[in-house]
């Protein structure tokens, strides 16, 4: 809720400049924006001085909260020391020397190399790019298309769009050809009625073959995968997911990405999803945890196979033509030198598995109102999928109102959550007390009894 009553007030201006992108305009119109001016802790404050308890992370990726001081210090000493640099024309800072070697040694990788963005987007469109550079260079040209699938999200730009299976990029056009989309991992939705979870993995697995024999495996750039689709609505993949596809992929040589973006450095209980997964990919996507959320960056990690054959294009094609001017910018590298420090060595992954059984019972507490068909959730993030009738399953008729609904309830009780779909989304950050994850879960409560 907001000042909108006032011509001047922060609303007010929010709504005359800036333009919001994922937002539902008229319900800002109705509601006001909210505004904020900081944070401490996992709390932030707005233009009116009210307090929230930000169950999100702000959007995943404020892990260590809002004034964590020796990320704010990292910051301060680097723009001292020298405030920005680019990683190219054979040129690099310090940061970005010792964060790619760090990115490598706390990689599932026995060696690897480190591409830098701005963003999880801009990673996953350099990733493709590095793919068809590489396939190409090995005389596979066509060898274009990108497998996903339904409910992926992957970013905005118009490649990572197209990767994003989700129905509203259509008004772009997108995806753009070549960009196929697997079902969603998703039992409890997805399952047929009578199968059983084994025999939905199955299915998975043989329509995984199906589209690789239909297509042609050399016209296969590579598969991308969140090891739990996050903007999706949180969903962990049915048990056994990643062991079953992966013999599919590698018989084909075709190349697994792990879009972390999300899931990397802590948030399902081990560094990696991969890790909680048990498999090894052949390149990582990381973004967000990396910096804390302290600076824009992401990063492409290449495990060795990848390294050498993208190296190895560099000689056959020429210098591989990409990259962005703030790439490797030594700012954001010493944040994330400092936030990889204060999730491994400081407390934090400690703090998420200690929070694990706390999360999940608060989760299935909730799950036992009338309106919650599911609670699903790996590590610390969560998600409770609203319905209007539970035995059935049946969604409600208008599926984003429900959601919003609660979220805004929650606003309104001091607590941000985020609706997706059909289901209010829990990320919290990694510093949160047990007291926190408390009033995170008993707002949430009373949210929902207000709302059904
Ligand atoms: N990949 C995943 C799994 C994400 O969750 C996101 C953003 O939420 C992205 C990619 C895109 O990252 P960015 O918003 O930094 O471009």
């Amino acid at each position: 809720m907001s000042d909108t009553t006032r011509p001047n007030s922060w609303d007010a201006r929010a709504k005359q400049n800036s333009f919001f992108g994922f937002t539902d305009l008229p319900s800002i119109e109705a509601r006001g924006t909210t505004v904020l001016t900081h944070g401490e802790g996992p709390y932030v404050f707005d233009t009116q001085g009210r307090r929230y308890l930000d169950a999100n992370s702000g959007l995943w990726n404020m892990i260590a909260g809002f004034d964590d001081p020796g990320l704010i210090k990292a910051a301060q000493d680097q723009y001292a020391r020298f405030p920005g640099y680019h990683a190219f024309f054979g040129r690099i800072s310090d940061q970005a020397v010792m964060l790619s070697e760090t990115l490598v040694e706390v990689s599932p990788f026995e060696s690897g190399k480190v591409f830098y963005t701005n963003s999880g987007s801009e990673a996953n469109d350099t990733m493709v790019k590095m793919l068809w550079f590489m396939h190409a260079s090995e005389g596979r040209p066509n060898a274009r298309k990108i497998i996903t699938r339904v409910n992926a999200y992957h970013g905005v730009t118009a490649v990572s769009a197209s990767m994003t299976g989700k129905p509203y990029n259509s008004v772009f056009g997108l995806p753009m050809p070549g960009f196929l989309h697997l079902t969603c991992p998703h039992y409890w939705r997805e399952g047929q009625s009578g199968e059983s979870e084994a025999d939905f993995l199955a299915r998975l697995v043989a329509e995984l073959e199906e589209l690789i024999a239909n297509e042609g495996a050399d016209t296969i750039a590579g598969f991308f995968a969140e090891p739990v689709q996050g903007a999706g609505g949180v969903i962990p993949p049915v048990e056994g997911y990643f062991d079953a596809i992966l013999p599919v992929l590698r018989t084909h040589n075709i190349p697994i990405i792990a879009d972390e973006v999300i899931t990397g450095f802590g948030r399902t209980g081990s560094v990696w999803g991969c890790e909680s997964y048990g498999f090894v990919p052949d390149a990582i996507i990381s973004s967000k945890a990396l910096t804390a959320g302290y600076f824009p960056m992401g990063a492409v990690i290449l495990g060795p196979d990848l390294s050498d054959r993208l190296q190895r294009a560099t000689d056959i094609i020429e210098e591989f033509p990409h990259g962005f001017t703030a790439s490797g910018h030594p700012v954001g590298c010493a944040i994330a030198l400092a936030s990889i420090d204060l999730v491994l060595n400081g407390g934090l992954l400690e703090n998420v598995q200690r929070l694990i059984p706390r999360f999940e019972t608060g989760l299935a507490r909730l799950a036992q109102h009338d309106h919650i068909g599911e609670w699903r959730g790996r590590g610390l993030m969560g998600a409770l999928e609203a319905v209007r009738d539970k035995s059935s399953k049946t969604p409600f008729e208008s599926e984003l109102s429900v959601s919003e609904r609660i979220a805004n309830t929650c606003g309104d009780h001091g607590l941000l959550c985020r609706p997706l779909g059909q289901s209010i989304v829990l990320c919290p950050p990694f510093i949160m007390t047990d007291a926190q994850m408390d009033e995170m879960f008993d707002k949430l409560s009373a949210a929902l009894d207000q709302v059904f």
